[in-house]
């Protein structure tokens, strides 16, 4: 197949959470299978000039209200993925893929409606018609309403079917009327992006696609009740024959505790014995002194209040004399202050370190025993997988992906600990029984179960082959909307 990617994220080129690694790895698998793939990404300040340098570039303009954006297309080819970068500096080259200093970009609106509408030109001018093209969250949706409003009549897109990810639904790039105008959208195309806060790029594309889908069984549920839908579920129940949960993978390679090169010392599952010196250096780097044996809990996330840390510093402040906790994120500027504020406060057992750094991400999941997750909600969740694979049992809430993938039950091979969502003190109670077993001989069956568990993508990408070929072959069914 033809399949051509749309993302505002992918590993290893600019990433701000799990949809870069999604993409990154999805685009590279379905490359290695056969497939045509190009992989279109905003050229950010992040983005390696130097790995463009020599390639070709070509201009394009791009329509925006009554003018237009000059773009370039930069290619790269990276193993079996062709990778077109929409280079536009004064969109792209500054601090943040989104935002920066905890706000996002005033023009937002605009840096995304040059993105979608280069990738369709883009395609156009490479000569690439894709059977599908794949897009992820509010970023990327626009790319499928141009298709069905203004590309609608276009010849080079007759074979074109859109099939749009939801990665997470509680941003949908929510903008004025005039942003959809100036896209070039008639306002009646502009409707069913409306919301009462203004018009979403993300419901338009939800609503234009050919097909959607996300990132769990449990996600794609619950985005259909009023508690999961973030005020799109009306639109998510009615498309539910279109929508489908699909569960991420990890990449194996990359996440492998056999052949990470963050790590002090590799280990596997035959031979855990490098845990061990992984978490006596960590503890020592950061100057945290523990009892033999006790167990260190990790927390790797975004600072949002989806991912629950004033849930996580609730459940461990009464726990610290029995585990040492280790936090790495980034994030919203009033949580920073109250977690770093937290750590100080525990500066005996605990340690907080504000930033996204890959390294210490790496060199946590090998050193701690637990992981908390304590989400409010989430769509797949990759820390969990990651964490298992690296013999580091996840304490987490039942909600979405995490649902999929952590179990306590016995009866289902237990490889985790498992809590309300939204509930302190359940997940505190969760955190204890994880304390409580550590030591024990139940908890090196749960480290095998996570270390043997898997988590490749091979069948998920088998899943979004058989999504990209149900979509080609039902184009022009016009959506249920
Ligand atoms: P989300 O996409 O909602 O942020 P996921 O669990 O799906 O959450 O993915 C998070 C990914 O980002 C994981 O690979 C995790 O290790 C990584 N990550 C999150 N915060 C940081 C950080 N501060 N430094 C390094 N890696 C991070």
């Amino acid at each position: 197949m033809r399949i051509l990617l749309a993302s505002s994220e992918a590993f290893p080129f600019c990433k701000t959470g799990g949809l870069a690694d999604v993409v990154g790895t999805l685009s590279q698998k379905l490359g290695a299978a056969g497939h045509d793939v190009v992989l279109f990404l905003p050229k950010y300040r992040a983005v390696e000039s130097a790995a463009l340098q020599g390639g070709m570039s070509y201009p394009l303009e791009i329509p925006l209200g009554a003018g237009s954006v000059q773009v370039s297309l930069r290619y790269m080819q990276w193993r079996s993925v062709s990778v077109q970068f929409i280079d536009c500096p004064p969109l792209y080259d500054r601090e943040g893929l989104y935002g920066a200093a905890g706000r996002d970009h005033p023009d937002n609106d605009v840096r995304f409606t040059v993105f979608c509408r280069a990738v369709l030109e883009g395609a156009k001018a490479m000569g690439f018609k894709p059977d599908v093209v794949h897009l992820h969250d509010w970023p990327s949706a626009l790319v499928a309403s141009y298709l069905r409003t203004l590309y609608a009549r276009d010849p080079f897109f007759a074979g074109t079917a859109s099939v749009l990810t939801i990665h997470n639904l509680a941003y949908q790039g929510v903008f004025p009327l005039k942003s959809f105008l100036q896209a070039g959208f008639a306002k009646a195309d502009a409707a069913p992006a409306r919301k009462a806060e203004g018009y979403s790029f993300l419901k338009a594309g939800l609503a234009h696609a050919d097909w959607l889908s996300t990132v769990s069984p449990t996600y794609a549920h619950e985005l259909q009740t009023p508690a999961g839908g973030h005020g799109l579920q009306a639109l998510l129940r009615r498309r539910r024959d279109r929508l489908t949960g699909i569960l991420n993978g990890i990449d194996l390679d990359y996440w492998s505790p056999e052949r990470d090169h963050f790590l002090a010392q590799r280990y596997g599952a035959a031979d855990p014995q490098g845990k061990a010196v992984c978490k006596a250096k960590l503890l020592a780097d950061l100057g945290l002194r523990a009892a033999p044996g006790a167990p260190l809990a990790g927390m790797i996330a975004r600072l949002d209040r989806q991912k629950g840390w004033d849930l996580a510093l609730q459940a461990l402040t009464p726990r610290l004399r029995r585990c040492r906790f280790v936090g790495v994120g980034e994030g919203d500027p009033a949580l920073v202050k109250r977690v770093s504020g937290w750590a100080r406060r525990h500066g005996s057992s605990a340690r907080f370190h504000c930033g996204y750094d890959e390294g210490l991400a790496h060199r946590l999941y090998a050193a701690a025993d637990m992981l908390l997750m304590p989400s409010r909600f989430e769509p797949c969740g990759l820390g969990q997988m990651i964490a298992m694979r690296y013999g580091c049992v996840p304490v987490v809430t039942r909600t979405g992906g995490l649902r999929d993938t952590v179990t306590e039950q016995p009866s289902g091979r237990a490889n985790g600990f498992t809590a309300r969502p939204g509930d302190a003190r359940d997940f505190g109670r969760a955190l204890g029984r994880a304390l409580d077993a550590h030591g024990t001989a139940d908890w090196g069956r749960l480290v095998r179960a996570g270390m043997e568990s898997d988590f490749s993508w091979d069948r998920s990408v088998r899943s979004y082959l058989e999504l990209f070929k149900r979509a080609a072959a039902g184009r022009g069914v016009p959506p249920s909307v």
